[in-house]
């Protein structure tokens, strides 16, 4: 047992559902998807933002993924060595009726893999944090735990794969068995979204499909995309390690695209 950095309640690593981690939406009850059909079945009877988190933070659907999330939890790095990690699915964050959904990638190993919150606890979450902090979309410029009073009234962040992969690279079959946990999580805040962000790529790839686009455009960062749906697509380069230290994506274009998806979004 470890003793968590900001509420000095101690748990194991991984953290046992509804043992009282800050956030953790789960409880010893909330019934685990172990396979692909599992997953479908309990995204798609998810009636509530609340239920989908908690069935997506016990997750066990895919075998290597499960197996990677809970070793790092036990081996850890050595700068968080005396934390425990959370070492489980990392659900959805933010409002459960966004104007603005931003969509990345997957949890970082030692960032939402250790602190349970999308995007926290690494140095890509800082710098999006950051930025969405000088937005005014959310109440405070840094994100290093999930008891630090983090909140926001109008986005919410998700990811496609809601476990930390191996290289981050989740292999296709990974991303298939994850995909209804993403399409659900859509259907229950769409009727209030406006605007998504996507941050990459394959972030954008997937947003498309989730709200009706047909593939067309391409990824380009500052590109915007007016969907039939309604819904506006912004492309932003995801703020990785590499991308802001190589000065493709710099805090300037992380705030243009912010400012303007707030604008679009019709956020005051
Ligand atoms: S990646 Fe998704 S489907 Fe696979 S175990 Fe994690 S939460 Fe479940």
């Amino acid at each position: 047992m470890l003793m968590h950095p900001n509420t000095g309640r101690s748990y194991p690593s991984p953290v046992p559902p509804g043992s009282g981690w800050p956030g953790d939406p789960a409880t010893s009850r909330t019934p685990v998807a172990t396979d692909a059909a599992n997953v479908a079945a309990l995204a798609y009877a998810a009636t509530s933002i609340a239920e989908l988190d908690a069935a997506i933070s016990v997750c066990r659907a895919c075998p290597r993924l499960v197996t990677w999330r809970e070793d790092v939890a036990l081996v850890k790095r050595r700068a968080f060595a005396d934390q425990p990690y959370w070492g489980r699915p990392v659900p959805g964050w933010g409002s459960e009726r966004p104007r603005l959904l931003i969509v990345g990638l997957a949890p970082a190993a030692h960032g939402a893999n250790r602190t349970g919150r999308m995007f926290t606890g690494d140095r890509s979450g800082d710098q999006l944090y950051a930025a969405l902090h000088r937005a005014g979309l959310v109440n405070q410029p840094t994100s290093v735990d999930a008891a630090d009073g983090l909140c926001t009234r109008d986005i919410r962040i998700a990811a496609p794969v809601r476990c930390a992969p191996p290289a981050n690279a989740p292999t296709p079959a990974e991303r298939d068995t994850c995909a209804p946990w993403l399409d659900a999580e859509w259907r229950l805040v769409a009727p209030h979204v406006r605007v998504v962000v996507a941050l990459g790529g394959f972030a954008w790839q997937i947003a498309l499909r989730l709200t009706g686009g047909t593939g067309k455009p391409k990824f380009g960062h500052g590109v915007v995309a007016e969907l039939p749906s309604g819904v506006r697509l912004l492309g932003c380069y995801h703020p990785s390690q590499q991308n802001m230290f190589t000065g493709r994506l710099t805090p300037a274009m992380l705030d243009e695209v912010f400012r303007d998806a707030k604008k679009l979004a019709g956020i005051k």
